[in-house]
């Protein structure tokens, strides 16, 4: 999933009136039903892991199971795309994109080849923990010289020795703890945001206030997504295993409505949490934004292209350009009446970045006025 920055970042943000343009830019998009070119890009780097997640099966993809993945240059051949010119967002994601020993240069070319960008996200297990803090701060330095904001999410889904459970490798825990410490150490001289992905699932229900009391403690913000079968994650089969049990369901509609009632006033996830809630209790269809649907994209490790996290492949970047492939007739039509119509009304909201947040602004604005003068009794 795209991460974006949580903090403001120094570019863009410091318009309000930039934002205010980009929500008007979005809602007529919308509303005059044009498909806007990605403004976002999701790029699973690998599907390699070393983790075992219960919830998650994409290793099962691991290098040479379909083909070589991208190199450099096919990387910078793709990107250099005419479908990509207003790309302001870029998500490095996996498997587990630190096994790509090429990461930092992956990174460089992303950002050689947007100068512009507003905000360049990585989402890591964080393992081992050496590895992960010289990428990390390498890649840092990068966006530091061209002024890009940078901010990385650790996925961390339980404290203790609960993470190994879940995560299926003895030690889990420790490798991750120990890497958060050194990446809040790395702050002191780089500048990143830094951020725990915790999945919400049956392996975890029980656990969500510890792990977010813990990350409170140790001031590391957690953002808590719930987990979903996609046809990426290999995971159908897993479904049983992770799935909320019914019991296990008022447990985390309390937990979401709490972090909707009781988190910092600005934290804008408290309006996430709150619809999340809502979708679980009531069946309600999604009310947010998607920075997919709005204008996004996931490029696979080899070349495969997406409108989103829940879309079927729309075709080979290897094979043709990415603006074909995103404006063909038939992916189209597919994205129409099949995603837009069928699958965004039950799609979990799991991000709420800049983009999704500009487009909502007015909703936000009434939440955080309920929030503040309606009392805390909003859902029901
Ligand atoms: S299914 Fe719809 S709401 Fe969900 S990620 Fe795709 S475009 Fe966004």
């Amino acid at each position: 999933m795209m991460n974006s920055p949580e903090r403001p970042g120094r570019r863009g943000t410091g318009s309000l009136f930039g934002s205010a343009w980009n929500a008007v830019q979005a809602n007529m998009e919308s509303l005059l039903g044009i498909v806007p070119a990605p403004r976002a890009l999701c790029f699973y780097v690998t599907y390699a892991c070393n983790l075992r997640c219960r919830t998650c099966g994409i290793w099962r993809e691991g290098p040479g199971s379909r083909g070589a993945e991208l190199s450099l240059p096919e990387i910078a051949e793709i990107l250099s795309d005419p479908l990509f010119a207003r790309l302001k967002y870029v998500n490095i994601n996996g498997g587990e994109p630190l096994l790509r020993p090429d990461l930092p240069e992956i990174a460089e070319l992303i950002l050689e080849r947007f100068p512009r960008l507003r905000a360049l996200s990585l989402n890591s297990n964080g393992i081992p923990a050496a590895r992960c803090v010289s990428r990390v701060a390498a890649i840092s330095h990068g966006c530091r010289q061209r002024r890009v904001p940078f901010s990385v999410s650790i996925s961390l889904h339980a404290r203790g020795p609960a993470f190994d459970e879940i995560a299926g490798r003895s030690g889990a825990w420790d490798e991750v703890h120990s890497a958060l410490e050194q990446l809040q150490d790395l702050q002191k001289s780089c500048d990143f945001f830094l951020s725990i992905n915790c999945v919400m699932s049956a392996l975890n229900a029980d656990g969500l206030e510890d792990l977010a009391a813990w990350s409170r403690e140790r001031n590391i913000p957690a953002n808590f997504v719930l987990a979903e079968v996609r046809e990426r994650f290999h995971n159908r089969e897993m479904e049983e295993d992770f799935s909320l049990r019914p019991e296990q369901k008022p447990v985390v509609i309390r937990f979401l409505r709490r972090l909707s009632r009781e988190e910092p006033f600005l934290r804008h996830h408290r309006l996430r949490y709150h619809v999340l809630a809502d979708m679980l209790e009531y069946g309600r269809p999604r009310r947010l934004a998607c920075h997919y649907r709005m204008g996004g994209a996931i490029l696979g490790s080899r070349g495969e292209f997406f409108y989103c996290k829940f879309s079927r492949e729309i075709g080979s970047c290897r094979e043709q350009s990415a603006r074909r492939i995103y404006y063909g007739r038939e992916a189209l039509r597919y994205r129409e009446r099949e995603l837009l119509a069928g699958v965004c009304p039950q799609c979990p909201p799991n991000t709420l970045n800049r983009i999704e947040l500009e487009k909502d602004a007015l909703r936000y604005l009434s939440f955080l006025l309920r929030m503040k003068f309606g009392g805390k009794k909003l859902h029901g």
